[in-house]
């Protein structure tokens, strides 16, 4: 178990009580997204073990995969020198990205395009079907 509270008090959050959290495949090691948390959404991603942002456009919790069912399971979470940033290490439940793609990095800089080098593992249309 971590000290929430604790290792909370502690990060640098920037002038909108944010902090950007990087997440990568505990396994393949691949960056999977980068999203935001206020410091309630580090408290539920350190004690709920599953990742949680928080929404800056929609102005509220986010837990990933809640729509989708492609939820993050956290292993492990780290923090840079500067103590601004999290760095999440989880198990995907599916593809990460709401495109369906595993990662949200899909598009390469290539030429003048950003051209997508990675497959769409599960339509859009398939993951947000009701
Ligand atoms: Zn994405």
């Amino acid at each position: 178990m971590v000290d929430a509270s604790a290792l909370i008090a502690t990060l640098r959050f920037d002038e909108n009580g944010l902090v950007p959290a990087i997440v990568q495949d505990s396994e393949t090691h691949q960056v999977l997204m980068l999203g935001f948390m206020n410091s309630d959404a580090v408290r539920r991603t350190l004690d709920e073990n599953r990742v949680c942002f928080w929404s800056r456009s929609r102005q509220k919790f986010w837990i990933k995969g809640e729509t989708s069912g492609m939820t993050l399971t956290v292993k492990s979470v780290a923090v840079n020198c500067e103590m601004n940033s999290l760095l999440v290490t989880a198990m995907p439940a599916g593809p990460t990205c709401h495109t369906g793609h595993i990662s949200c990095y899909y598009r390469q800089a290539i030429g003048a395009e950003w051209t997508e080098t990675e497959p769409v593992i599960i339509s859009a249309d398939e993951l947000y079907k009701k």
